[in-house]
Order: C-alpha cells, then structure tokens, then sequence
C-alpha cells in the first residue's frame, strides 16, 4: 500500500530533506510538505504551542496543522543525535511530545528515535524501523537507504558550493542546472556570515528574507551550511569547552573558521526569541568578532511581530558601515 506522509516545512526539515524525501519516495509513498511559512501558519503555531517555546518550534507546530488533515503519517522523528556526539537542544528532543499533547486530532505520528551516539549502524536501524512501518521488505528498505544517502551527500556538496537547501534541492531534482548556480554566485567585495540555525536563516518568512535582502544589497552571504563538514569539525580543537547542542556547536564554529581564514567583513547573529542556547551562542560569537580583529558584530532578534521596514533599516545601516570600513563609500 502506497502512504501519503506529512514533512512540516520547519526545523530538520532544511538539513534532511533530501535524505526524508528520496527514502519515501523510492519506497513508493507521496510525500506532502506543508506550505511556505506566513502569518497564517504561524499564527496557528503560536496557538497551539506553550508560551515559552522559540519561535521554530510555534512555527513548527503551525506546519504540522497544516498537514494533520492531509496525510497517513506525519513524520516527527525524535531527533537526538545526528553527529553521533552532541544532542539537539531540548525542545528538540521533546518535540514528537510537545506535538502529540499541543495538537488534537493528529494522524499517526511517525516519531522514531535517531541517537547516532549509539553506533555507526544506528541510521541503517533507524531507516529500517522505518521502512518496517510503510510494510517494505528488507532488501526494498536497503535499495532506498543506499539511494536517498547519495542524494543527501550530493546536497551537501552544493550547500558547500553557496546553493540554498532549496535551489541545491531543485537541482538535484533537474529543475535547476548547476551552471545556474555558478552564475548566481556572485563575488561582491563586502562579505557577510549569516549566522544561525538552518530553520531561522532559510526561512524567508520569519528570517524576513535577510538572505535575499543582503544579495540585492550586493553583499556576498556565508552560511554554516556553505562549510564543509570536515572544517567545522576541525574547529572545535579550539575550544575548550563546547556546548551541548549540535546545531549550536556548529554556528560557533562556523564563525571561528570564518574569522580565521578572514573571510568575512562583518557578521550578523540570527537569534530566534526564547532560544535558551542562542543566549549563549550570541555572546560567544561577539566575543570571538572583538578577540579576532574587531570584526563588526550584529545580533538580530526574530520573534512573531519582527516586522520588514525595521529590519531593512539596521542591515542597511550594517552594510553601509562595512562598505565605509572598506572604503567604498
Ligand atoms: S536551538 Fe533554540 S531555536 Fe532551535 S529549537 Fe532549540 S530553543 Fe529553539
């Protein structure tokens, strides 16, 4: 039997999709994202979801209820390690619980567990379980889980060329061509690092499209996406303490490579309103731009009433700056 399954548009969603949706897909289920975020769905977020949770997670809970109506399976896997060393923070690890009490009427969840400390075969075991769900044979989940691995790692290598998760997605899927990629990647002489978790920054709504407002200011934009896995890793020699949260660990050492090999201008925190981890985060980052030459710093808070204009206004303000440091203006 061929299953429709739900992938809300939020949080993992920007770092596996690929892996999620070639895996369903080859098992012979639709796959049904929900729609682009807006106010609509996040209003519905905020409603269902507790007071004090970050903005991902209401927004998350939006995406779900758009979806509970449509599909046989909502796929909320519990997230807890995917690097096979740190966690995600805690509310993503509760976040199949927080779904299933916050929302009525909600179609069999998907919510299995992913812990990558356990051993190396625990994501074959993971997508096994999985496939055991849809009803597939061993041999038809091994075929799919070989396929869709090759998918993911050939995403990441087009994040690692700048591409979005989305434009890296479409050209996977022939909508788009590599050469296309190449053209849009522009060398401006004032660089930027966009600095946070997947889910805030590749969210053109509640990211109020910084990304694409910082391209039509011709400013060239880094993300902890375009690094390579490999040097991220190699950054964290340099701490003596890390944090507990993977998605955290990998925005602080996104910025230390950057500063390091000098290869920004200016760096701009995205910080998402009840994030207990960006607390931190944000002061490490300032620290780090001060300490490693007096790297011009900006925090940006996201919330549900961020609005447009006001954004505007302070990136502006922040590239003008960054141009006059460099003597353009
Ligand atoms: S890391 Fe922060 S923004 Fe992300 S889910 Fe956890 S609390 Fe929310």
């Amino acid at each position: 039997m061929s299953y429709r399954v739900g992938v809300p548009r939020s949080l993992a969603y920007y770092s596996f999709f690929p892996l999620w949706n070639s895996f369903f897909e080859e098992l012979g289920c639709e796959v049904l994202v929900s729609r682009e975020s807006n106010k609509g769905v996040l209003d519905d977020g905020v409603k269902e979801t507790v007071n004090d949770a970050c903005v991902p997670i209401k927004l998350y809970h939006g995406h779900v209820k758009d979806l509970k109506h449509k599909v046989d399976y909502l796929f909320v896997p519990r997230l807890v390690s995917l690097d096979g060393k740190e966690t995600t923070c805690p509310k993503f690890l509760g976040l199949p619980d927080m779904v299933k009490h916050s929302i009525k009427d909600l179609p069999p969840l998907i919510d299995l567990r992913l812990d990558l400390r356990k051993g190396k075969f625990e994501l074959w075991k993971f997508f096994k379980r999985l496939g055991e769900k849809l009803g597939k044979s061993t041999w038809e989940v091994f075929k799919a889980y070989v396929k869709s691995k090759k998918i993911y790692y050939r995403h990441q290598k087009l994040l690692e060329k700048k591409a979005s998760p989305e434009l890296a997605w479409k050209i996977i899927k022939g909508e788009k061509s590599e050469e296309e990629l190449n053209k849009m990647v522009a060398e401006n002489p004032v660089k930027i690092a966009l600095l946070g978790y997947p889910y805030t920054i590749y969210d053109p709504y509640i990211s109020v499209d910084l990304l694409d407002k910082c391209k039509k200011m011709s400013v060239d934009v880094l993300t902890v996406e375009n690094i390579p896995g490999k040097e991220l890793l190699r950054q964290k020699k340099k701490l003596s303490k890390e944090m507990f949260w993977y998605y955290s660990n990998n925005t602080i050492r996104a910025c230390l490579y950057l500063l390091e090999k000098k290869m920004v201008d200016g760096v701009i925190h995205v910080t998402a309103f009840g994030c207990g981890p960006d607390a931190m985060v944000d002061k490490f980052l300032e620290i780090e731009c001060k300490n490693q030459g007096n790297i011009p710093f900006m925090t940006v808070a996201i919330d549900e009433h961020t609005g447009d204009a006001g954004m505007s206004t302070r990136l502006e303000a922040f590239v003008d700056m960054l141009n006059r440091k460099r003597g353009f203006k």
